[in-house]
């Protein structure tokens, strides 16, 4: 089993890398970002791996096969953090896999796959607003149109590209090519109380969820509070109310999670009855086929409701992301690792985002989740043992060793 302790002891010298004195903040192209690649690539050197940074400013890490230039299982997750973050989120997934290629070096073990460590440069996309500008340069799917995206001080991701030493121009060159990859891996904290409350440290994830979010307007009648009758009333809010609830009960009936997170009532007063409000849906799932069958009843559900009150209803689509399935291949790795190293294996499907539903584009892609405590993310409160911090790192190191000569995408293409 690999030693937790050493593994914290480095998330915590990533974690000091911050632009806020007092807690976690690092963003994608900035001093600190500078900082995190350098300390990632010395631990990467250290061992045993050829280290270059690419042309979006990922670190990556090499550590070579059996034979030289074999094609490599990626290794990875990203550096970069939200405001105020925790320490875990993204760092422990990098250093995970350095932690595992270390002991292989150690043991002289060389791999019939090359191994890559990647730290991708932006996941979150705190800085731009645009999410996975790392993972997405590497599969060859960044959008150009990003790059005019500016920050809160009006610098376009160009100019802060030029600061840090990259050419726009040549953010190409990032882009890796499906025959050199076998496949990508991941470590990452659950964020979520699933595997805390279930008493089990990991699980393989199955998909990344697909999500849709609406902007629902309602639109009643407004009226004098006091001298409208109940009966004769057309309110807005009224009807947000109750396609509030339907929300809730749509998502509990067919086990996926969505969310009413805005509401806002215009033209408020406590003497009027509401009669234009507007609110946001946000639904998200493992399967597709489930999604769309949920926002059509649900659909129907609020048209019905509104219906019945007398009061419009206009919904606009913001937002549509497919399902990013895990390959089958891959989760079938880690479970064979789990019951060697006598962990249960369980399965989790992932309510957030990650680098693997761009990488997916590339290549076959898997991940496993860590337990973290109270499922708690995005805080300074995220947390993990040290326990499990080497128990998964172990998994990881189990996986990473897993393709073989043929790769998790060749037995992929065969089923
Ligand atoms: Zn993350």
């Amino acid at each position: 089993m690999i030693d937790g302790h050493s593994l914290c002891a480095q998330l915590d010298a990533l974690a000091r890398i911050s632009s806020q004195p007092d807690g976690l903040t690092r963003l994608v192209m900035s001093a600190e970002h500078r900082k995190a690649n350098d300390l990632v690539a010395s631990w990467m050197r250290a061992a045993g791996m050829q280290v270059h940074e690419d042309a979006i400013g990922n670190i990556i890490g090499r550590y070579e096969g059996l034979q030289p230039d074999a094609p490599a299982l990626i290794v990875g997750s990203h550096l970069d953090s939200v405001r105020n973050a925790g320490r875990f989120d993204g760092p422990l997934g990098v250093v995970a896999a350095i932690t595992g290629v270390a002991s292989l070096q150690q043991a002289g073990e060389r791999l019939p796959h090359a191994l890559e460590v990647i730290g991708f440069c932006d996941e979150e996309g705190t800085r731009f607003g645009a999410t996975m500008l790392g993972s997405r340069a590497v599969a060859g799917t960044f959008d150009s149109a990003t790059l005019a995206l500016r920050d809160d001080e009006g610098i376009s991701l160009a100019e802060a590209m030029w600061g840090f030493g990259l050419e726009p121009a040549a953010i190409g060159k990032a882009k890796r090519l499906s025959p050199e990859v076998l496949g990508y891996l991941e470590l990452h904290i659950e964020q979520g109380p699933v595997l805390e409350s279930l008493g089990l440290p990991c699980a393989a994830v199955t998909a990344i969820n697909g999500a849709t979010r609406l902007a629902v307007t309602l639109t009643g009648t407004a009226g004098h509070a006091g001298t409208v009758p109940m009966a004769g009333r057309h309110d807005a809010l009224c009807a947000a109310a109750t396609c509030v609830l339907a929300v809730e009960e749509t998502a509990k009936a067919v086990g996926l999670v969505a969310t009413v997170g805005r509401l806002e009532v215009h033209d408020a007063a406590i003497n009027v009855i509401p009669g234009d409000v507007h609110f946001t849906i946000d639904l998200r799932a493992a399967r597709d086929e489930a999604r769309l069958a949920a926002l059509a009843a649900l659909d129907a559900h609020m048209r019905a409701v509104c219906s019945a009150r007398g009061v419009g209803i206009a919904i606009t689509k913001l937002h549509e992301l497919a399902a990013t399935p895990c390959a089958p291949q891959i989760i079938a790795a880690i479970d064979q690792a789990c019951s060697k190293l006598g962990l249960a294996s369980h399965h989790l499907a992932s309510g957030a985002g990650h680098d693997g539903m761009a990488m997916a584009e590339l290549c076959p892609i898997g991940m496993i989740f860590l337990r973290c405590k109270g499922g708690i993310s995005h805080h300074p409160d995220e947390s993990i043992t040290a326990a499990d911090a080497g128990l998964g790192a172990s998994l990881l190191l189990e996986v990473m060793r897993a393709p073989g000569l043929t790769g998790f995408k060749a037995t992929s293409h065969n089923l």
